[in-house]
C-alpha cells in the first residue's frame, strides 16, 4: 500500500503538452498470493477487478481484492447466462400499467414493463437485468420479443379499446441499430396496428450517445406515426436545444419529482419548471409515480396532462389488467379518486 501510495502520488498532477494542461492520475488494484488456489492468471485478473473497484471508487486511489468480490462478479456471469435462456425458457412475462388524464381519468394508454420468473429466485425486477442485458446485447431479442408480445396484447385489447396506446421501453442501443425502424413498423404491421397506437420511451441518459443515429431512426418511425416519450426526464443531462432536435410527443417527469412534491423541497418548484418546458416546446407531459391524492391534485392544479401510479394501479398482469379496465370504465367519465370507488 505504501508503495503504491507513493506510485500514485508520483504520477498525479498536471503537464504542459502542446499548450495544453493535462491533468492524470492513476487507479490501481492489488491482489494478494497466495491467496486460495490462485494460479497466475488468476492473480492478474484480481488485481484488474481491484483496480476496477478503485476507478468506480472515484479514481485516483488503491484498492485490495476481496474473495467477496469475486462473489459478485461469479453471479453476475451466471445471471448473464441465466438471461440468455430465460427467453427461450418463457420465463419473462410482462405486466401492464394504465397511464391516465388527470382531468377526466380517462385511460390514455397503457405502459408494458417486464418481469423475469426466476425458477429459484422468484421474480427480478428489469432494474437488475436490463443493464446486464445492455452490456451484453441480449437486449436486442429481449426488446424484439417485449415489442411483439406487446403488440400482440394490444391486437386482443383494441376492440374493446379503441383509443388505447402501448407505451413501450426501448433501449437506446435498439434505437441506433440498422434495421431497427424496419422491425418495428414489420412488428406493427404482423399485427394490423396503426402505427399511432405504438408509444416508444427513451430513457434520457443514454440517448445522448451516437445522437444523429438515433434522431434518424426517430424520425423515420414518427413519419410512420409512432409516438415517442422522454423517460425519467430531469435525470439525464439533454440540454434544450437537443430536445427540440428531437421528434418527441412528450415528456414523462420522473418519479422522483412526483415524491418530492409535497412538503417545502424544491421539488414542485422542479415539476412546474418541466412542465414550463415542456409546455414551450409544444410536448405534453406525463407524470410518473403517482402515489398519492395530494399528489395528484398538485399535478392537476399545475396542468401535468396525464399520470400514472400506484395511486391509480400497480403494473398487473394482463387478466387483471382487464379487470382493472373494465371496473375503471364504470366511474371514469366522473370521478377520478380510486378512493370513491
Ligand atoms: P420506467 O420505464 O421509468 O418504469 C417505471 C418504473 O416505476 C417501473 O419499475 C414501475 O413498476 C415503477 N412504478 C410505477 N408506478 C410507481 C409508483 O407509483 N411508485 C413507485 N415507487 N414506482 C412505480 P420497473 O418495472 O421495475 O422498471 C424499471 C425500469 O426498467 C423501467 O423504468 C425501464 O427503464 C426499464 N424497463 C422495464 N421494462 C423494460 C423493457 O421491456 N425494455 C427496456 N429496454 N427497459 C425496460
Ligand atoms: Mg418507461
Ligand atoms: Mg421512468
Amino acid at each position: 500500500a505504501l508503495t503504491a501510495r507513493k506510485l500514485l502520488k508520483s504520477l498525479s498532477g498536471s503537464y504542459w503538452i502542446d499548450g495544453h494542461e493535462l491533468s492524470i492520475s492513476a487507479s490501481i488494484g492489488i491482489a494478494l498470493h497466495p491467496l486460495g488456489s490462485q494460479v497466475a492468471a488468476d492473480v492478474l485478473k484480481q488485481a484488474d477487478t481491484a483496480m476496477y473497484r478503485a476507478k468506480h471508487a472515484g479514481r485516483n486511489d488503491l484498492h485490495f481484492f476481496a474473495p467477496a468480490m469475486q462473489v459478485s462478479i461469479d453471479q453476475r456471469l451466471q445471471l448473464q447466462n441465466e438471461l440468455r435462456q430465460a427467453m427461450q425458457r418463457g420465463q419473462m412475462h410482462l405486466v401492464f400499467q394504465p397511464q391516465l388524464e388527470l382531468a377526466c381519468g380517462r385511460v390514455a394508454g397503457v405502459e408494458v414493463l417486464v418481469r423475469w420468473q426466476h425458477p429459484e429466485h422468484g421474480e427480478i425486477m428489469p432494474g437488475q437485468f436490463i443493464a446486464l442485458a445492455e452490456e451484453t446485447g441480449l437486449i436486442q431479442d429481449l426488446g424484439n420479443w417485449v415489442l411483439e408480445q406487446a403488440c400482440d396484447a394490444l391486437a386482443r385489447w383494441l376492440p374493446s379499446w379503441p383509443q388505447l396506446v402501448v407505451a413501450v421501453n426501448l433501449s437506446p442501443r435498439e434505437l441506433r441499430q440498422v434495421g431497427c425502424v424496419e422491425r418495428i413498423s414489420a412488428c406493427l404491421q404482423r399485427h394490423r396496428l396503426p402505427a399511432n397506437a405504438l408509444e416508444l420511451e427513451i430513457t434520457e441518459g443514454v440517448l445522448l450517445e451516437d445522437v444523429d443515429q438515433c434522431i434518424a431512426n426517430m424520425q423515420a418511425l414518427r413519419a410512420l406515426g409512432v409516438h415517442f416519450a422522454i423517460d425519467d426526464f430531469g435525470t439525464g443531462y439533454s440540454s434544450l436545444t437537443y430536445l427540440k432536435r428531437l421528434p418527441l410527443d412528450r415528456l414523462k417527469i420522473d418519479r422522483s419529482f412526483t415524491q418530492d412534491m409535497a412538503g417545502d423541497s424544491n421539488g414542485l418548484m422542479l415539476v412546474q419548471t418541466i412542465l414550463v418546458i415542456a409546455r414551450n416546446l409544444g410536448l405534453q407531459c406525463i407524470a410518473e409515480g403517482i402515489e398519492s391524492h395530494t399528489q395528484l391534485e398538485i399535478l392537476r392544479q399545475h396542468g401535468c396532462s396525464l399520470g400514472q401510479g400506484y395511486y391509480f394501479s400497480r403494473p398487473l398482469a394482463e387478466a387483471e389488467f382487464l379487470e382493472w379496465m373494465k371496473a375503471h370504465r364504470l366511474w371514469a367519465s366522473d370521478v377520478i379518486d380510486p378512493v370513491q370507488l
